[in-house]
């Protein structure tokens, strides 16, 4: 399980998005254009997690038992904790 934290940055100059893991504190650069890029924003889940994917809608699915939406990669609701089905079951 990774404990980095991953954030989405921008370059302000084209608007083009990366997802990078580390510090915020960092400047970071776009390799292509050397302009420096803004933290946007942090990704969810939140370090440390038992999910590696992002918190967006194609990763997700209902918790069969509390209705919330959970990383599809999970076993365990993290709402509820309850055991969820398999996918495709
Ligand atoms: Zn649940």
């Amino acid at each position: 399980m990774s404990t980095s934290q991953r954030y989405r940055l921008r370059n302000p100059a084209s608007g083009r998005e990366v997802v990078v893991e580390g510090d915020p504190d960092m400047i970071y650069v776009d390799r292509e254009t050397g302009e420096p890029m803004e933290v946007v924003g942090k990704l969810l889940p939140l370090a440390p997690s038992t999910s590696r994917l992002p918190w967006a809608v194609e990763n997700l699915r209902l918790c069969p038992w509390c209705e919330q939406p959970s990383q599809k990669d999970l076993n365990d609701c993290p709402t509820c904790g309850r055991r969820m089905t398999p996918i495709g079951s």
